[in-house]
């Protein structure tokens, strides 16, 4: 599941996509998504639980990349991987693995 950032998160520095349950802490990340990138601000990463059944597109929240990464900073090694990559892992426990999506 792709979404586009709109305009309003141009002015948020490498903005990044994350579902409402992990930025609400309810769900870990377990699914980082490095999509096409859409301009200069525009991190192209996009963060999901990979819990909820459903992502519901309205509820995702636009974080600078930065923060994510404060929040989950074992996906910072993973930062330099070419678009069209997913990293992902099984649970919480499990080392993150790269995959192309
Ligand atoms: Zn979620």
């Amino acid at each position: 599941m792709f979404i586009s950032v709109n305009r309003s998160a141009q002015s948020c520095p490498q903005a990044a996509i994350i579902c409402s349950h992990a930025a609400t802490k309810k769900h870990p990340i377990l699914q980082a998504f490095h999509t096409e990138h859409s301009g200069e601000t525009d991190s192209g990463w996009q963060f999901f639980c990979g819990v909820a059944n459903e992502e519901r597109v309205e509820d995702v929240q636009v974080w600078s990349l930065d923060e994510v990464l404060q929040m989950e900073p074992s996906l910072r090694e993973f930062m330099n991987v070419t678009e069209g990559m997913t990293v992902w892992r099984s649970s919480v426990d499990m080392p993150w693995q790269v995959c192309r999506t």
